[in-house]
């Protein structure tokens, strides 16, 4: 069964959910104030309105309530996008995830209960600036404040050593958790498993572990 998802605010980033969710063959509900931003998501998502968000009867009105899924994805006005989310948790929307505009913005939404809060430039910035850092980190993503997984091309250092040689996890308190070489991916890799230069290994540990892992092995 398909399943129901609704966009609200069709900028850059709210857009390219809609996009993507619809090309997965989901159904969409795309709202937006500006008819501009309506019309360009017509022929795109399953129904595009004109509304605005922050009219809890505009929202009972489209049906709203019937939606699995909501995202929030208004810019600017963190007026609006607060005030979205509240009328959206009051009429019972299961899971809400809503863009944050800055850190105050990403405190308040958690505190009246987002289920997800994204901040896609912060932390894409955050990625983007360790893939600058070494040409070897592929890809970052922050688990918490203080804890990441990480990308890692293994290199010349760890080539044709194992994880019991290279000792990883007691010293740098890192965990490989899969190794990718060439299509396939080795989940839970054993302590045997001898690394390949082109080896991806993804890693998980607190951030301070994994930069010292970083410095000395990538
Ligand atoms: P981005 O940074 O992702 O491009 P924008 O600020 O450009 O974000 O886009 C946010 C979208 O949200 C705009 O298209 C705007 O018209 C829409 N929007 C703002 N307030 C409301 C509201 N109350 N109801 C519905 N849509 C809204």
């Amino acid at each position: 069964m398909k399943r129901e998802f609704a966009v609200v605010g069709l900028g850059r980033f709210g857009g390219s959910i809609c996009r993507e969710l619809s090309q997965e063959g989901m159904n969409v509900l795309a709202i937006d104030t500006d008819e501009d931003k309506v019309n360009e998501f017509k022929d795109i998502a399953s129904h595009a309105v004109i509304a605005d968000s922050t009219d809890e009867n505009v929202l009972r009105e489209l049906g709203i309530r019937n939606i699995d899924h909501v995202i929030v994805a208004i810019g600017d006005n963190i007026h609006a996008s607060i005030l979205t989310t509240l009328i959206l948790k009051e009429l019972g929307i299961k899971t809400l995830t809503v863009k944050a505009q800055n850190d105050y913005h990403e405190k308040v939404l958690n505190k009246i209960g987002a289920d997800h809060v994204v901040h896609p430039e912060r932390d894409m910035g955050r990625r983007i600036a360790h893939n600058i850092i070494s040409n070897n980190i592929l890809d970052y993503i922050e688990l918490s404040d203080d804890h990441s997984v990480v990308e890692v091309k293994a290199g010349s250092k760890m080539s044709g050593k194992s994880l019991i040689d290279l000792d990883i996890r007691a010293q740098y308190g890192c965990n490989v958790v899969a190794i990718k070489r060439n299509k396939d991916i080795i989940v839970s890799p054993g302590a045997t498993e001898e690394i390949k230069e082109s080896d991806v290994l993804i890693v998980i540990g607190a951030d301070k572990d994994i930069s010292r892992f970083e410095k000395n092995l990538v």
